[in-house]
């Protein structure tokens, strides 16, 4: 099973992604924990260049690299994994393509389905957790934590824009993204998060 994490930086995925990853090898499954971009050594080369605050980039050379990250990650871990049986959860994936680089920076949806279509040729996650969380409570987390990347430099509005696109998409692929209201506190995340994973699971 393929399962991904989606929210605006700061919605609290990370931490919840570990939980879950642990609770499910409880239960005697393979997990394999990954994330978007990178996760393969060209993918993480790929990520420095896109979170380095210094460096500004095209909207499209960033969507490509964002793609050509993935392509990676779905050739040397995710389809391996999948066919030995694994369950993979990934911290993003393509719907964090259509957020940022489609609500965010403005790539209209119709190009990044070519490229999804492209890289992915029909595959798409089993389940989509997306952790959704107001912005003015995601900046205060991520400003508490670490030091900022080139998309946490974006002003609100920017991430007003991405969250908006998650809400959309949610609404449109409403079977396969849960949402999960990411600003409650640690424990109620966590039970909603395993609710939506078993009824998932015995689906
Ligand atoms: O999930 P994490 O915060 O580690 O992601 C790294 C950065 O990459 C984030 O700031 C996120 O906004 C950005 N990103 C993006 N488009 C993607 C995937 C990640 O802008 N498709």
């Amino acid at each position: 099973k393929f399962i991904t994490f989606e929210g605006i930086d700061g919605a609290g995925k990370s931490t919840h992604l570990a939980w879950l990853a642990s609770f499910l090898r409880d239960k005697g499954l393979e997990v394999i924990v990954t994330r978007e971009p990178g996760s393969t050594a060209l993918g993480e080369q790929l990520r420095q260049l896109l979170l380095d605050h210094r460096q500004a980039m095209h909207a499209e050379t960033e969507t490509l690299l964002m793609f050509a990250a993935r392509r990676e990650h779905l050739d040397k871990v995710i389809l391996p994994a999948l066919e030995r049986g694994a369950w993979v959860i990934s911290d993003r994936f393509t719907d964090a393509s259509f957020a940022y680089q489609g609500g965010g920076r403005g790539v209209p949806s119709a190009r990044l389905e070519i490229l999804e279509q492209w890289v992915q040729k029909g595959f798409s996650p089993d389940l989509t957790v997306y952790f959704d969380v107001p912005v003015t409570i995601s900046r205060q987390r991520v400003q508490s934590a670490r030091t900022a990347d080139r998309f946490e430099l974006e002003p609100d509005l920017f991430f007003e824009r991405v969250r908006q696109a998650y809400l959309q998409r949610a609404k449109q692929f409403s079977e396969r993204i849960r949402v999960v209201d990411g600003s409650l506190s640690l424990e109620e995340v966590r039970t909603a998060m395993v609710e939506v994973v078993e009824k998932f699971w015995s689906a």
